[in-house]
């Protein structure tokens, strides 16, 4: 995705995101589902009574589990253990791909099935298990169409969001040689098929965790098709990877956190399948994995753990900032290069990988604090892009022209003379290069702003001269009423 001229890997922000905007019929899908989805989230969180308590109450605590965590952490692990399961820990995305594929391996696996999970693209899961010699399959129907396509997500709840029912049509004629139909009952009936087939003969399921219980060592995956059912209680093995901070400390707290996630994910009032899986199967049990592994990963969030950016890792993917955000409802997902777009995707992703690689995010922002309004455990986004604005700064990111421009700008604002004598040459400017009052070509850093958006010249009399005649005006007025 990275264009010509950019190093191999580096994500290449501007250029990606002036080709979203450019396309006309990728923006009416986003607008669409995106507005969709934001809607209905504003509809239904009234029915919670007062929805900025219970907000607040989630934030309060996933704070405390965090705050908390390596008391939480061990508490889980002793509970999974305890009813008969294994954990194992990793690093990073290496680490945890190394154990998974080694658990595959030792199950004697050929066909594996994976339900929905951001973690896994975060690692570029299938990739490996891919190069190990095993058959992948992502069983969330949306996943599923990117498999097929060889794409990758553009949203974190609804991944194909950049697809029309048609583009899924042609997809499905290519790739599954049926006739084409546009018809979504029709296609979804067709993954259907296949779908089933491979439950039946997967030998391993992988999922993610939409939270974990410390209490007692349990995993509960949400989804809206069922497939997740199918994965955690088909295969033989189950392997559950998850990052530590989806914990939460007591069986009683998950409710909050279910009432709010599906209302702010898609205007639901509760996903459709809410699976909880404590342990393998028991004796007794009709169903169940005979092995059960979660995969507890680090990969740098025990490094925001106890950072001004801590708040971040409430984050319960929901995906109702990118609905409400301007930018991402503008760009889409894949302009970002990045496993999590949109405003949250903006403060983790530099945070989990690099912030030098991908300083362009936290510049990607209007800063209107939609994200904000819309999250349901109140991440303050907003401010976590300026803090990492600022660091940029600290660490001499930021372009020469940026630079020197505000050393201007402050040496300007400190002197009422240079102010003065400065905005007189900026209209003179402006005048020169204007037509019909608005300037729609400005050279140099300037041509950033005009690139996009005309800029009205700046009117012949400051607000300053404006003002002072306008009190002498109301003065004497005053004087003449006195007289
Ligand atoms: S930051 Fe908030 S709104 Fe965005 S995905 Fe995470 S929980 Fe949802």
């Amino acid at each position: 995705m990275s264009k010509a001229g950019h190093g191999a890997g580096v994500p290449d922000f501007k250029h990606q995101a002036a080709a979203a905007v450019a396309n006309r019929r990728l923006q009416e899908i986003f607008d669409r589902a995106t507005r969709q989805k934001d809607d209905g989230r504003r509809a239904i969180l009234p029915e919670l009574g007062d929805p900025l308590a219970v907000r607040e109450l989630a934030a309060r605590i996933k704070d405390h589990t965090l705050e908390n965590l390596d008391r939480y952490l061990e508490q889980f692990v002793g509970q999974v253990r305890g009813r008969g399961g294994q954990v194992h820990f990793a690093a990073d995305g290496d680490q945890a791909k190394a154990v998974i594929v080694d658990i595959a391996r030792r199950a004697s696996a050929k066909l594996i099935v994976k339900s929905k999970s951001m973690v896994s693209e975060e690692i570029e899961l299938n990739h490996d298990l891919e190069a190990a010699g095993f058959e992948v399959l992502e069983t969330d129907l949306g996943e599923y169409i990117l498999q097929l396509a060889g794409e990758k997500p553009s949203h974190i709840v609804t991944p194909v969001a950049h697809k029309s029912r048609e583009d899924v049509g042609r997809l499905f004629a290519e790739k599954l040689g049926i006739e084409y139909t546009s018809d979504p009952p029709a296609l979804t009936m067709v993954a259907r098929r296949v779908l089933r087939e491979k439950f039946r003969t997967a030998d391993l399921g992988i999922i993610g965790a939409n939270f974990a219980v410390a209490e007692t060592g349990t995993v509960c995956i949400v989804t809206n098709e069922g497939n997740g059912r199918y994965c955690s209680s088909r295969p033989r093995v189950l392997i559950c990877l998850m990052g530590l901070e989806k914990l939460l400390p007591r069986m009683a707290d998950l409710p909050v956190f279910l009432k709010l996630l599906g209302k702010s994910a898609t205007g639901q009032r509760i996903t459709c399948y809410t699976s909880l899986i404590t342990g393998p199967k028991r004796a007794g049990d009709f169903d169940g994995p005979e092995e059960f592994h979660v995969v507890l990963m680090d990969n740098r969030r025990s490094a925001v753990l106890g950072s001004d950016y801590m708040p971040t890792l409430r984050c319960i993917r929901c995906g109702a900032c990118l609905n409400a955000c301007p930018v991402y409802r503008k760009i889409g997902g894949h302009a970002y290069e990045a496993t999590y777009p949109g405003p949250i995707g903006k403060v983790i992703t530099p945070l989990l990988n690099s912030l030098e690689v991908y300083e362009h995010l936290p510049q990607a922002s209007s800063l209107c604090g939609a994200c904000l309004d819309a999250c349901p455990v109140r991440i303050d986004i907003p401010t976590h892009l300026i803090h990492l604005r600022q660091e940029l700064v600290r660490r001499g990111r930021s372009p020469l022209t940026f630079r020197l421009g505000f050393k201007g700008w402050r040496l300007g604002m400190s002197s009422r003379w240079l102010y003065r004598w400065g905005a007189m040459q900026a209209r003179w400017f402006m005048w020169l290069i204007s037509r019909n009052g608005w300037c729609r070509w400005m050279p140099s850093t300037g041509g950033v702003w005009t690139q996009y958006r005309d800029l009205p010249v700046m009117p012949a009399r400051p607000f300053r001269v404006r003002w002072a005649a306008l009190q002498k005006e109301l003065e004497s007025e005053d004087g003449g009423d006195a007289r």
